[in-house]
């Protein structure tokens, strides 16, 4: 009420935050009954428009605060509330590593669902819609508010139930897959989704930024010959860098030389390699790209004889995604693997826009400041910063500049050597699978042990354990860029998860001596083994799927509503025992951790943007504790490389130093900031100009779904058919005008054969008429026509007339929309290809793209109405 006496976030809210906090002491004294009432009381205040959304924040804040309370026994802290505020406002709130965001996406869920609105809590991937979801359900069961969750194993026949609850967990590429088929239904009930009103976003820097570029897309196979990729291999092969063509490295880009393009057409018998009609370039620039720009280990891994993307802002494998417009192909080709078929794009969007969908959004991560320009200017969304709830006391020292990258690597490993031999835990964070493997093999020979964690798949299904263990003493961790994330790293080890750990592995260890006489070597101590001993592994043996062992504890462990049986409340509590006796040996660990100075970040690079330097910094300091980050650098690193500019490079003349000793100086500094700054707003313009190309088409994209769901839902799709035909019929009039008399008589053929009334009547009396009378005269002969097809029809199978209505119109527009897509995809790179002079390509695409767009749209009646007329009813007796 009195905003505008305060400007930090905190003081806006303290007078809610407040009512809130004397909310939650009052509901401290009901009982879970009353409790649970709470959400249908608070429905009822909205329902009976007795109060707006925002008059209630205070009392439901308060009764999921104490729901949490009641179920996990965590007091959110006040900081925690602003967050939750915040995003209700629709804004990002930035909150660091730590301060609870899992807890915090909660309160402004439960407070939209309470009016109704579907409300969806996005995260990057399965194990934390998962793990969220699972925590969610058991707090949201004391207060009546149902949870639902979507993973990549969900079935299709439960998606709907699960987007029909409250609140719904579900990963960002689900969410834009089911948008996607949802749009390519042919009957209403496969509709799974059920509109996008309020979206919660987790790491939404990770979402909106770093995979904006890479588009969802759902495709079909297409005959293409792979031929053509193996072919262009083999030119590529001998054309020769520098000589032949240049490698734009900035811009991820191959661009050819004069003399690489006569090479190339003298070598393939053609006369102009960018001939439109011609489809070399594209195989050529692709197979050239797969040699110079496509890296194994570090921008992909080979995986069962398939080509699968490594993430490059997280290393993180990303299953199933293939790069498109025929890149993928050639790196298969590249890799003399089996080339799979070039893969037609049957809908697609990218996730700037599958979010712009939704009347409200917010989001939340630990690093966004520095992205807030690109947050306001795409998506709206302002970035709030949320204090700590403890003053963070992190210390980030300055960076170490190597001359070469051979002693940066030796400096890190020496340091790694260092701190393990006090005990220090410390996690190196490495930008590539590579980079990982080097420093790995580095520590080897310095008899160092360590954990690593990238992308490769027999290290990623440990990834919660390593992240779990790397807080430990004596802990060396190396893991690409942020590989674990959204997993805490807690010093002294985490003991619900350690307790977790050892239950698995021990039953674990006792089916494989039943089933296959293997046993793990582990020893517990005495106490632990007594605990353990309790476990009947009979049950187990009988009841449970050892290939989900972990998922069955991991269910049995956090899902306090549905313990009804004897044997897993037993394995409950036996995991609470462990959890307490683990947690007095954390908890002295952590003592002995902190006196060593907390956990120890290290960087190897600098990367693309200081946003994900500071998420790797943010691993360590979390919940006031100590901590120390420090980025190990060297003049050879890509960002100096590709991006210092001249200073650098003179710089590097001039300093004649030692090898060994590392560099630091002020200038140095300076202009690595500059580049680091350079890079991000490099990468920001190309996102930005992605997004005015992807604009266009999402124009089109949502009018043809528009006209879709349009025709999908309705029970009278007659009307529509009556439009098309109509808009045929003057866009066919608008030709016939333009024609000379030979040619108008041909117009007029084709228009009475495409309406199928050509037999009714004499061409002349029609071509004596004006060009008004006569399109009234067709559009009542078309009407008539129409008619007496649905009457006969009608008379035949009643009903028939308006399945095939939607039949034929659903049909011709999926075809026609796929169709288009494909041009536009084409047209983009062309546009990409010609050079504009002074005018700008974007004006271009745009007027282009609509040329196609009408013609799409002219087509698509055009069949539409023929294939009705035309349609004959064979009736089988
Ligand atoms: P973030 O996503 O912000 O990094 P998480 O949601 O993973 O943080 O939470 C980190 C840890 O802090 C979890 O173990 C969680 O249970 C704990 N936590 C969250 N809120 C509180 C609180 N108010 N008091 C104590 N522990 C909390």
């Amino acid at each position: 009420m009195f905003n505008f006496l305060y400007n930090t976030p905190i003081q806006q809210h303290k007078k809610t935050i407040k009512l809130i906090n004397i909310f939650f002491y009052k509901l401290e004294k009901y009982s879970d009954k009353e409790l649970k009432q709470q959400t249908s009381k608070i429905k009822s205040y909205v329902q009976n428009n007795k109060f707006k959304v925002d008059d209630i924040i205070p009392e439901a804040l308060a009764t999921i605060k104490e729901a949490i309370k009641r179920e996990i026994g965590i007091v959110l802290f006040d900081v925690q509330l602003l967050g939750a505020i915040i995003l209700h406002e629709k804004n990002i709130a930035e909150m660091k590593t730590g301060e609870g965001k899992t807890l915090v996406a909660m309160l402004p869920a439960y407070l939209n669902a309470l009016i109704n609105k579907s409300v969806h809590i996005v995260t990057v991937n399965d194990y934390l819609a998962e793990r969220d979801a699972l925590l969610a359900k058991r707090i949201f069961n004391y207060i009546g508010i149902t949870v639902g969750l979507i993973t990549q194993y969900t079935k299709y026949s439960d998606r709907k139930q699960e987007y029909l609850s409250d609140i719904t967990y579900v990963t960002n590429s689900e969410l834009g897959f089911d948008y996607l088929r949802d749009n390519m239904c042919i009957h209403k009930n496969e509709i799974v989704q059920r509109g996008f009103d309020y979206a919660i976003i987790d790491e939404v820097d990770s979402i909106l930024i770093d995979e904006a570029r890479t588009p969802l897309i759902i495709s079909g196979k297409s005959e293409i010959s792979n031929s053509l990729y193996k072919k262009a291999k083999k030119i590529t092969d001998l054309l020769i860098s520098q000589k032949h063509y240049k490698i734009d490295e900035k811009s991820k880009n191959i661009i050819l030389t004069e003399k690489g393009i006569l090479f190339c057409e003298s070598n393939l018998n053609i006369k102009n390699l960018y001939n439109i009609n011609s489809p070399w370039i594209k195989y050529i620039l692709n197979a050239l790209k797969a040699k110079e720009l496509f890296i194994k280990n570090k921008d992909y891994i080979l995986k069962n004889n398939k080509i699968t993307i490594v993430d490059e802002f997280t290393g993180r494998v990303m299953e199933g995604r293939r790069w498109s417009d025929g890149l993928h192909q050639a790196i298969e080709a590249k890799e003399n693997i089996k080339i799979e078929s070039e893969n037609k794009t049957l809908a697609s969007i990218t996730y700037q826009n599958l979010f712009l969908l939704y009347k409200k959004l917010c989001g939340m991560t630990g690093t966004a400041k520095t992205e807030e320009n690109e947050f306001l200017k795409i998506y709206r969304l302002r970035v709030i910063e949320i204090p700590t709830n403890k003053v963070c006391i992190r210390k980030n020292l300055p960076d170490l500049v190597y001359k070469l990258e051979y002693n940066k690597w030796q400096a890190i490993a020496k340091e790694c050597f260092d701190m393990y031999q006090i005990g220090r835990p410390t996690l190196i964070g490495t930008t590539s699978i590579e980079k990982s493997e080097l420093l790995a093999k580095i520590l080897d020979t310095l008899s160092v042990p360590y954990n690593l964690l990238n992308a490769k798949p027999e290290n990623i299904i440990r990834e919660a354990e390593i992240i779990t263990q790397a807080g430990k003493k004596y802990s060396i961790t190396i893991s690409t860029n942020m590989a674990g994330r959204g997993t805490d790293i807690i010093l002294g080890g985490n003991p619900n998860k350690i307790a977790q750990i050892t239950i698995t592995t021990y039953i674990k260890n006792k089916l494989s001596i039943l089933n296959k006489n293997k046993r793990i070597n582990k020893s517990y101590s005495d106490i632990t083994q007594s605990i353990l001993n309790k476990i009947d592994i009979n049950f187990f043996k009988l009841n449970i799927n050892i290939k989900n062992i972990e998922k069955e504890i991991d269910s049995i462990i956090n899902s306090n509503y549905d313990r009804k049986n004897i044997e897993k409340e037993k394995i409950s509590i036996i995991y609470e025992q462990l959890v307490k006796k683990y947690k007095i040996s954390c908890d002295q660990e952590k003592k002995e951790i902190l006196s060593l100075g907390g956990l120890y970040v290290i960087g190897t690079e600098r990367h693309e943007s200081r946003r994900i330097d500071n998420q790797l910094r943010g691993r360590c300091a979390r919940q006031g504790d100590k901590g120390t980050s420090r980025f190990f650098l060297s003049l050879q690193d890509n960002l100096f490389r590709i991006f210092g500019g001249n200073t650098i490079e003179s710089l590097m003349k001039k300093l004649n130093i030692n090898d060994n000793i590392p560099i630091e100086s002020i200038i140095l500094s300076k202009s690595l900031n500059s580049a680091q700054r350079k890079v991000e707003s490099y990468f920001y313009d190309i996102r930005k100009k992605l997004f005015e190309y992807d604009e266009v088409i999402n124009n089109q994209r949502e009018a043809i779904y528009t006209e879709r769901k349009k025709i999908l839902e309705s029970t009278f799709t007659r009307d529509c058919i009556i439009e098309y035909g109509e808009y045929t019929i003057y866009e066919m009039l608008k030709i016939y005008e333009k024609e000379n008399n030979i040619k108008k008589q041909q117009v007029l053929e084709q228009i009475l054969q495409l309406l199928n009334i050509s037999k009714h009547f004499k061409k002349d009396r029609l071509i004596s008429m004006k060009l008004n009378e006569m399109k009234k005269f067709l559009y009542e002969q078309f009407r008539i026509s129409y008619d007496l097809k649905e009457s006969y029809l009608e008379e035949l199978r009643p009903g028939l007339v308006r399945q095939m209505e939607k039949y034929y119109l659903l049909q011709q527009i999926d075809k026609g929309w796929q169709e288009h897509i494909e041009k536009m995809s084409l047209l983009k790179e062309y546009i990409g290809w010609r050079s504009y002079g002074q005018q700008d390509p974007i004006v271009e695409y745009k007027n282009e793209a609509f040329n196609l767009f009408i013609n799409m749209v002219t087509y698509i009646r055009q069949t539409v109405t023929y294939l009705i007329m035309r349609s004959r009813l064979i009736i089988n007796t």
